[in-house]
């Protein structure tokens, strides 16, 4: 954060005099997932901290963004990690009725393709783990039900694809971030549009929150759920939890109205690894077929797994959100499409970036580190698809200290610095 002075009033200081029982500090996928789930006690004084999104022009003063200002996050079950495949599970299953209780449309299941090498060890792997597990799917590699259901794709007969046709596909994850804290809110959590900067050792069996415009909060529990940014606030009682941060580029690909009609029925789709000719993208690609952006026009969207560990300050992150990326990563991605995609008309091709954040585990860390804070970050790239699950387990744990998942707790233990 800035280095600014902030004095408080004694007015300002009992602005918030009611102590809240759970204070969530970060508004994104994981934090409004817990609010929605805490704020199903009726009982509970709990309220949920965060920006909302800003404008291209306040965006040039801001310091914390959110890994969520977009449309398009890839959902799906099949995964090479078991666990990932337990968390999505959940997730997806819960997103109609949310749609229902909240009145707001995120969810589009178009279905998942994974693609790797025909017989690789990849290819072995992700089979014998799908099967083994149980694991719903359809194996695309043979035969001409992929190119019959897919006409307009254009991939080698050397590929290994996987269809995951079960609920798998795509969210806005600007609508499901809306629709959690809509619900929350009708529930009696109270949404408060600030940064906070500091959060303070309880003392007299209070946590002191410190924020930049609403004064101190006061809460005998904190869940921190701040994603990328969470190292930005000063967490007294804990201190910084072990996490790497990723400046993420993707590729927009603008298209008509009309050739976006014709890739209607594209899945979201997942390159485990791409050929030598692309070597930027070389631990693989994830794509998203055609949608609206709030600019009124369609575009195809497609990013690179991997990580590029930098650690900005946040001097960098706020020059890295108003940037335009790293145009070579930007340049590959655009050919790929191209040649995956060769009789579609694409109009223009732009940029946007991102913070992603990752761990040795590639799970997040759910995790009580004090009897009264919890954690629920570290999205490792897959936050979106997991997000329900890791909300409803971190606001239990935060507020009962049982943890209620049939994956076991160890997997999920914050590391901290
Ligand atoms: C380009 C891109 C593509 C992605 N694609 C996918 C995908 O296809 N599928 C998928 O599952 N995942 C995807 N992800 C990852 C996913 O978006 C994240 O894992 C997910 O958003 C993590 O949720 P979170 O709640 O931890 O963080 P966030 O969603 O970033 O939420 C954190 C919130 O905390 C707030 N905050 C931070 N600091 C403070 C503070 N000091 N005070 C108050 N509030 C604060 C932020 O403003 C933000 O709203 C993608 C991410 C990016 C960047």
């Amino acid at each position: 954060m800035k280095k600014r002075d902030i004095f408080y009033t004694e007015e300002m200081i009992n602005m918030y005099e009611d102590v809240y029982d759970l204070c969530i500090v970060g508004a994104g996928m994981f934090g409004s997932a817990a609010a929605r789930h805490a704020s199903t006690n009726p009982g509970l004084k709990a309220c949920l901290i965060g920006p909302t999104e800003p404008s291209a022009d306040e965006g040039k003063e801001r310091e914390i963004f959110s890994s969520h200002y977009d449309e398009g996050r890839i959902v799906h079950v099949i995964d090479e990690n078991l666990p990932h495949t337990v968390l999505s599970k959940h997730t997806i299953s819960r997103f109609r009725e949310l749609e229902k209780l909240s009145g707001i449309k995120f969810y589009n299941p178009v279905g998942f393709l994974l693609t790797t090498e025909k017989d690789s060890k990849d290819a072995i792997n992700l089979l014998q783990k799908l099967l083994s597990h149980d694991i719903a799917f359809s194996d695309l590699s043979d035969g001409d039900v992929f190119k019959k259901r897919f006409p307009y794709l254009q991939m080698s007969d050397c590929d290994c694809r996987i269809l995951d046709d079960n609920g798998a596909g795509y969210v806005s994850a600007r609508r499901l971030v809306e629709a959690q804290k809509k619900v929350a809110r009708l529930q009696g959590c109270e949404m408060i549009e600030d940064i906070v900067r500091e959060v303070k050792d309880l003392r007299e069996g209070v946590h002191q929150v410190i924020t930049e415009k609403n004064g101190i909060i006061r809460a005998q529990r904190v869940l921190i759920s701040a994603g990328a940014f969470t190292n930005y606030i000063s967490l007294q009682p804990i201190g910084k939890v072990k996490m790497v941060v990723n400046q993420e580029t993707v590729a927009m690909l603008r298209l008509s109205e009309k050739e976006s009609e014709i890739l209607r029925s594209m899945p979201t789709i997942t390159y485990m690894k791409i050929k030598d000719d692309f070597p930027n993208l070389l631990n693989g690609v994830y794509i998203l077929p055609p949608m609206q952006y709030p600019d009124g026009h369609y575009y195809l969207k497609a990013g690179r797994n991997g990580i590029n560990s930098t650690e900005p300050n946040l001097k960098e992150v706020n020059e890295w959100y108003n940037s335009h990326g790293d145009l070579e990563i930007v340049n590959q991605l655009s050919c790929l499409l191209r040649q995956l995609l060769p009789n579609t008309n694409f109009e223009a091709v732009s940029s946007k970036t991102c913070l992603t954040c990752h761990n040795e585990t590639g799970l997040p860390y759910i995790d009580r580190v004090t009897p009264t804070v919890t954690v629920a970050v570290v999205g490792n790239g897959v936050g979106a698809m997991t997000s329900d699950e890791v909300g409803r387990i971190a606001a239990e744990l935060s507020l009962n200290g049982k943890w209620d998942s049939e994956l076991p707790k160890n997997l999920f233990e914050a590391v901290l610095e």
